[in-house]
């Protein structure tokens, strides 16, 4: 079947003079807004808390995004009830209405691209046109959760002769969506909207790092339309209302991406039936990634010297998808990996709100410390190719090469989630394959090669749930490369996929003898 009908939303072309206005007039209206309040939203109002957060620009953590208000359990509950009683009228509200609301949700990003861009840039640090990126995303997802819901909608007729037999989709109840602050608003969205258009109630509780931009989200849904209680903000300490939502018995559906061991310890929870609870919970849980990419003797190795860079390196490898593995044949590894180091010295590393940068700072002060002890577990198990320096101010760490790198390794196999790649030597193409999948993940794999065997093999036996050829490992496109994987990546169906929505409702089949 041909599904190439989505036309998703045009990026920033920013080598135009009035997108670069445009852009430098939202960063400064978005910096005069800096440092202000973002409350939860319950049942319709924003609602005060007893806790509150700041959310800091990791490029400058002298410098305040917003000060956030985390709910108490007791508002937890709250948010939950406000979901049950809101259930029955979302519910019934037709299909069309639902993805309409979603639509204009994408219409009011579209309006205000340009500041959300900077908001996160400012929040999580991400380059500016990664970033706008991301706003492409976030509108890609409501427009094209709508036009499936309304596919969906239509269900499945098998009538034959003296009797009807209708297959239709109904909501599950209430999802809970627990997002995380890499790609803050495009995530955060799909896995809400997806949600919400099949006609569930939904609370978000974003990863407190990016909970500025949530709040943004939030704004542009009770804009564009969703009723009080459908959908509720709900920050909070995962360890405690997330946990609270999770083992909640009135949730139906999980919506998770982070880490692994959370997405196993949601898993986990979720399976046990609590006291009152007649239904089993579904979990969707996108979590990480320990990708490959191979290249092989007949490479170009100009365009993948380039699409390692940028896999590898690109928001500093803070993506599920980013390859922390590059798997080269040994009669080129010598001349790829002195290439690759070249490239990747000549990368910007800086303040991401700067146009030039192409390398920002990781999320926090945990991440920092976590990146440098693997850096420094790479030192004593692999050699050390290239360690850039990096600016002082910020929680930066400069891209770092190991070449040498044992395939069993711990900087092989475990997600460091920065900008670390290692450089893996292999004799010929099937060890090549039995490294690239002799990890528990399989999310994303990339090949550059020339040789059609290679191609045509890596397809069956490269197992990860998206495959690149020829082309950078990152940066999925709603309807185009649904994304998604499997084994310790993840369970459940690609997100901007046919299969997402499905997973969010229940399907009842209607006979009727006339
Ligand atoms: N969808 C993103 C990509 O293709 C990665 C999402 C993630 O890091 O969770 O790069």
């Amino acid at each position: 079947e041909d599904g190439a009908g989505f036309v998703g939303a045009a990026d920033t072309d920013y080598a135009e003079e009035e997108a670069r206005r445009k852009s430098a007039a939202a960063f400064a209206t978005v910096h005069q807004q800096l440092g202000k309040t973002y409350l939860p939203l319950i049942n319709g109002e924003y609602t005060n808390t007893s806790i509150f957060i700041d959310s800091l620009n990791p490029s400058n953590f002298s410098q305040v995004i917003g000060k956030v208000g985390l709910i108490s359990i007791e508002q937890a509950e709250q948010a939950m009830k406000a979901a049950k009683a809101a259930f029955p009228a979302w519910r019934k509200t037709p299909a069309k209405q639902r993805a309409d609301i979603l639509r204009k949700a994408g219409d009011l990003m579209s309006q205000r691209r340009a500041e959300l861009s900077a908001w996160i840039v400012l929040e999580v640090g991400k380059p500016v046109k990664e970033a706008d990126a991301e706003v492409s995303e976030a509108i890609d997802f409501c427009k094209y959760y709508a036009d499936e819901m309304e596919r969906l909608d239509k269900g499945v007729n098998y009538d034959v002769s003296g009797e009807t037999n209708r297959y239709l989709y109904q909501p599950r109840g209430i999802a809970v969506v627990i997002s995380p602050w890499n790609f803050p608003l495009a995530i955060a969205c799909g896995m809400t909207v997806a949600a919400l258009v099949a006609g569930n109630c939904t609370l978000l509780k974003p990863a407190e790092t990016s909970s500025v931009i949530t709040a943004k989200l939030t704004e542009i849904l009770v804009e564009a339309g969703i009723p009080q209680g459908v959908y509720q903000y709900v920050p909070g300490k995962g360890s405690q209302v997330g946990a609270y939502l999770v083992n909640h018995p009135d949730t139906h559906v999980i919506a998770f991406t982070g880490s692994q061991e959370v997405g196993c310890r949601i898993y986990a929870e979720a399976s046990i039936l609590k006291p009152g609870q007649k239904h089993m919970k579904r979990v969707i849980a996108e979590m990480g990634g320990k990708n490959g990419i191979i290249v092989d003797e007949s490479a170009d190795l100009d365009q993948a010297v380039v699409g390692v860079v940028q896999s590898a390196f690109g928001y500093s490898g803070q993506k599920c998808s980013a390859c922390s593995r590059v798997i080269v044949l040994e009669s080129i590894y010598d001349s790829f990996v002195e290439r690759l180091v070249e490239a990747t010295k000549s990368l910007n590393i800086g303040e991401t709100e700067l146009p030039g940068t192409q390398i920002g700072p990781v999320i926090d002060a945990n991440a920092r410390d976590r990146i440098r002890e693997y850096i420094e577990k790479g030192k004593s198990e692999a050699k050390l190719a290239l360690e850039l320096p990096a600016p002082a101010q910020g929680y930066f760490i400069g891209p770092v090469i190991f070449s040498e790198v044992p395939p069993n390794g711990i900087i092989a196999q475990q997600e460091i989630f920065g900008p670390v790649l290692a450089v893996i030597r292999v004799k010929n193409f099937e060890e090549a394959l039995a490294v690239a999948n002799g990890t528990n993940y399989a999310l994303t794999g990339g090949l550059y090669s020339r040789t059609p065997s290679h191609i045509q093999q890596a397809q069956q036996e490269f197992e990860v749930g998206n495959l690149y050829i020829n082309r950078t490992i990152t940066g999925a496109i709603v309807a185009r490369q649904p994304f998604g994987g499997f084994n310790l990546s993840g369970v459940g169906s690609k997100a901007g996929g046919p299969d997402y929505l499905l997973q969010f409702l229940e399907p009842r089949t209607i006979t009727e003898n006339i």
